[in-house]
C-alpha cells in the first residue's frame, strides 16, 4: 500500500476544533499512516504558542524566577484539548513530571520538545494510532548535526513495526540520549525525514495557508497560490524568507524524489501546492514567487583595476573568514565589489572589518549601507522569457524605490535586489503587481 506522511503545523493542532479537522483529514485516506504534529500554535492573533511558553519557562528557571503561572497556561491548553475531545487519558502525571524536570534545570531543548511530545501523545490517542517517540530514532552526532544515515536506518526499522503512528516533530536525541531539537519550525524536518525513511509517495505538509503563495500574505493581500514549484525554487524562496517550510526540510525528500504537498487544514478540498523535482519544472509563469528578508548590511568596496590585483577578493574574504562572518552575496563589477552580510552574524564587528579591509586591501573607496533588505524574485521560467529584469526594475522605479544592489545568480532562476529596509514591503508589493496584477 502507498504511504503518505502528513505533518500538521502549530495552528493545525492548536485546539480541539483543529484536532477534529486533523482527524477528518487523516481518516479520509488510509494511506495517511504516519502523522507528525507540532506543538499547539496560535488559535487567534495575539494568542501564544506553547513552544514560546516553554522557552519562557526555561528562561524563568534559569533566572530563578517562579514559572508556575506560565506552566499553568500550558497545562490549561492541553487539558482543554483532552477534555473537549472526551479522551480518557490522564495527563496529570505527565505534566507534573515535566514541570518537576523543568524546575530542576532540565535543558532548554528538553523543555521546548515537550510541546510536541504532549501533543503527539494526545493526537495518537485521538486517532487510535501508535505513539512513537522520535528520541529513539532521530539521532544527532556529538557536534549536534543530524546523523542522517543512522536516523534513516532507525526510523525505517522502527516504523515497520507500526502500521499507523503519530511521531512528534521537532526533536530527536544526542548520542548520550539527551533530547535535542532542530531550530524553530523544525517539525517540517521531522516530517521530511520520516517520509524519506518509509519511502512515502508524498509528504503532505498541512498548515494554515492553501499552499505556497506567490508572496508573503502578510505583505501582499491575497497573493496567488502556486500550483507547482520545484525544490530549487522552493529553496531559494524559503531561504529568503518565505517561511512556509523550514529551509532544511527539502533535503531528505528531495534526495528520495518524494514530492511535498503543502495543504491547508482549514480548507482541505484545496489541492494546495505540489513541490516537485527540478527536472519536471514547468515554465508556465515567468516568475514563480517573491520573498525577502530584512536586516542586511552591504559593504561596497571600490578599487581601480581591481581585477589586476589577483589576490584582492581573496584578502577580503579571508578577513571575513577570520571574523567568522558568512557572506550572503558578492555582486561585483570591474572595479568594485559588494559584500552582503546578514546582520545576525555581523553584530558589533562592522568597524573592525572595515578597518581591516582598509589596511589590508587598500581600496580606493569603501562605503557601508546598513538597514538593507534583500528581495528575491524566483522562477525557472525567467530563463526562457525576455525582459524579466526590465520588468522588475521598471516596477520598482515606478514605485519610486531605489535599488541599492542587484545580483543575479548564475542559475538564472533568481534575481536579488537590495533596497532600504523602509522600502521593503512596498518593493515586494510593486514587484508582485508588476508581474501578477
Ligand atoms: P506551521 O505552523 O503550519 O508550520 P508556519 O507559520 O510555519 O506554519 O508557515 C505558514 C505561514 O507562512 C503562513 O501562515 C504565512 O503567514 C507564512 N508565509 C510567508 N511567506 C509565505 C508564502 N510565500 N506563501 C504562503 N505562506 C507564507
Ligand atoms: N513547535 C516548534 C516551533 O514553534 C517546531 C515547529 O512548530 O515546527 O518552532
Ligand atoms: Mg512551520
Amino acid at each position: 500500500m502507498n504511504i503518505k506522511v502528513a505533518k500538521f503545523g502549530g495552528s493545525s493542532v492548536a485546539d480541539a476544533k483543529q484536532f477534529r479537522k486533523v482527524r477528518e483529514i487523516v481518516l479520509a485516506d488510509d494511506c495517511r499512516r504516519y502523522i507528525i504534529p507540532s506543538a499547539p500554535g496560535k488559535r487567534y492573533g495575539g494568542d501564544y504558542k506553547i513552544t514560546d511558553l516553554l522557552y519562557l519557562c526555561h528562561a524563568h528557571v534559569k533566572h530563578s524566577v517562579p514559572f508556575d503561572q506560565m506552566f499553568d497556561m500550558i497545562c490549561e491548553r492541553y487539558l482543554g484539548i483532552v477534555q473537549e475531545l472526551e479522551l480518557s487519558i490522564d495527563l496529570g502525571p505527565y505534566l507534573s513530571e515535566i514541570k518537576e524536570k523543568i524546575s530542576k534545570g532540565a535543558s532548554v531543548d528538553y523543555t521546548a520538545s515537550r510541546g510536541e511530545y504532549l501533543n503527539g501523545f494526545i493526537l495518537a490517542q485521538y486517532l487510535g494510532y501508535d505513539f512513537v517517540d522520535p528520541k529513539d530514532m532521530i539521532v544527532f552526532d556529538e557536534f549536534g548535526s543530524l546523523d542522517a544515515d543512522k536516523t534513516k536506518e532507525l526510523v525505517e526499522k522502527s516504523l515497520v513495526e507500526h502500521k499507523q503512528a503519530v511521531i512528534p516533530g521537532f526533536y530527536g536525541a544526542m548520542p548520550n540520549g539527551e533530547v535535542k531539537t532542530f531550530s524553530r519550525g523544525g517539525s517540517d524536518i521531522t516530517g521530511s525525514i520520516v517520509a524519506q525513511a518509509v519511502g512515502a509517495e508524498v509528504y503532505e505538509n498541512w498548515t494554515d495557508v492553501s499552499g505556497f503563495l506567490m508572496a508573503d500574505p502578510r505583505i501582499v493581500e491575497k497573493p496567488k497560490q502556486i500550483e507547482k514549484i520545484t525544490y530549487q525554487e522552493l529553496r531559494e524562496l524559503s531561504y529568503m524568507g518565505a517561511t512556509v517550510l523550514h529551509e532544511e526540510s527539502v533535503f531528505p525528500v528531495r534526495e528520495a524524489g518524494i514530492p511535498i504537498n503543502v495543504r491547508n487544514t482549514n480548507e482541505p478540498d484545496n489541492r494546495g501546492t505540489m513541490i516537485i523535482s527540478d527536472k519536471e519544472s514547468i515554465h508556465a509563469n515567468t516568475i514563480t514567487g517573491i520573498a525577502g528578508r530584512k536586516d542586511f548590511t552591504v559593504i561596497s568596496i571600490q578599487k581601480n583595476r581591481m581585477n589586476a590585483d589577483i589576490s584582492f577578493v581573496r584578502r577580503i574574504l579571508s578577513i571575513l573568514e577570520v571574523n567568522s562572518i558568512p557572506v550572503e552575496h558578492l555582486p561585483s563589477g570591474i572595479d568594485n565589489i559588494s559584500i552582503v552580510i546578514d546582520d545576525e552574524y555581523l553584530g558589533s564587528k562592522l568597524n573592525k572589518i572595515v578597518k581591516e579591509i582598509r589596511e589590508q586591501c587598500k581600496p580606493d573607496a569603501i562605503e557601508v549601507y546598513p538597514n538593507m533588505a534583500l528581495i528575491a524574485t524566483v522562477g525557472h521560467g525567467m530563463v526562457y522569457t525576455r525582459g524579466v529584469a526590465a520588468k522588475l526594475f521598471t516596477s520598482l522605479a515606478e514605485a519610486n524605490i531605489n535599488i541599492r544592489m542587484i545580483d543575479q545568480g548564475s542559475s538564472e532562476i533568481n534575481i536579488i535586489v537590495g533596497v532600504e529596509t523602509n522600502d521593503f514591503e512596498r518593493a515586494v508589493q510593486a514587484i508582485y503587481d508588476g508581474f501578477v496584477e
